[in-house]
């Protein structure tokens, strides 16, 4: 996936004020950043949630920012996991995971449901699949969105704040779930508060200020000597 440029604003607003990037095939990229600086804007122009005001946004060689993309063929391939896991609270685990897939893909009920129990084992969850979400712990219900958004088989998953919401002893389950997707060769981009998680799985950080690309670089270089003032300021606040 390449960023070329990308501004948005919202109204007079200026959001993301020209970020460039590649993630690469398989790479896992955490961005960090203090709060409004525009990574959850950053990563909903990814898969077109937002439109971006310019710039281009690639991927597997086609451009998906010009306006004859079918956008929606777009989010197809592109898993989004959000901080309030937004699951469907009238459908079952199962019926979670495999809606889109059935109604969206066409796949039967069987080979949805077929999947759907691979990836729901995958993630620890096989004795919940008949549950309703509200029975469910929000570690677990994240744990689903995740197994949805991946029942979907797409090339990129994007995470914004996937821990956020939950209670201490519930970030860490969640976080296992990433770890070993990204290990499976996932390309995965995170916006996240979890520096250590951050530092320990991504292959690169991206840290954003004021809808700015401040730095792109290996996490340990970023967190051991960050080259910007901004970005040794946030550190020495959130570490
Ligand atoms: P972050 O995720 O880094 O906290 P956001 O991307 O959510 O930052 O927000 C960046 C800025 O854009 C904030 O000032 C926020 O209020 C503004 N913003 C985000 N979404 C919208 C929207 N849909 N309409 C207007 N302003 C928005
Ligand atoms: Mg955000």
């Amino acid at each position: 996936m390449q960023v070329k440029n990308l501004y948005k604003s919202f109204g007079k607003l200026q959001v993301l004020k020209g970020i460039s990037t590649t993630i690469n095939k398989g790479e896992v990229i955490s961005i960090i950043g203090p709060s409004g600086s525009g990574k959850s804007t950053f990563l909903r122009c990814l898969n077109l949630l937002e439109a971006p005001t310019s710039g281009e946004i690639w991927m597997n060689h086609e451009e998906i920012t010009n306006p004859k993309t079918d956008i929606l063929k777009v989010r197809q391939n592109v898993g989004m996991v959000f901080q309030h896991f937004h699951l469907f609270p009238h459908m079952t685990v199962l019926e979670n995971v495999t809606y889109a897939p059935i109604t969206v893909k066409g796949l039967t009920k069987e080979e949805a449901e077929t999947k759907g129990y691979e990836l729901l084992k995958s993630v620890g969850l096989s004795e919940k699949a008949n549950e309703y979400p509200n029975r469910l712990s929000g570690g677990q219900k994240q744990r689903v969105a995740i197994a949805r958004a991946l029942a979907m088989s797409p090339d990129v998953m994007l995470f914004d704040e996937p821990t956020s919401a939950l209670d201490p002893e519930m970030v860490k389950e969640v976080l296992e779930v990433m770890k070993s997707l990204a290990h499976t060769g996932m390309t995965m981009a995170i916006v996240t508060h979890e520096m250590g998680f951050a530092r320990e799985v991504a292959d690169r950080v991206l840290f954003l200020d004021d809808g700015k690309l401040v730095e792109d670089a290996n996490p340990n270089e970023f967190f051991q000597s960050p080259k910007s003032t901004r970005a040794k300021e946030f550190l020495e606040k959130v570490l």
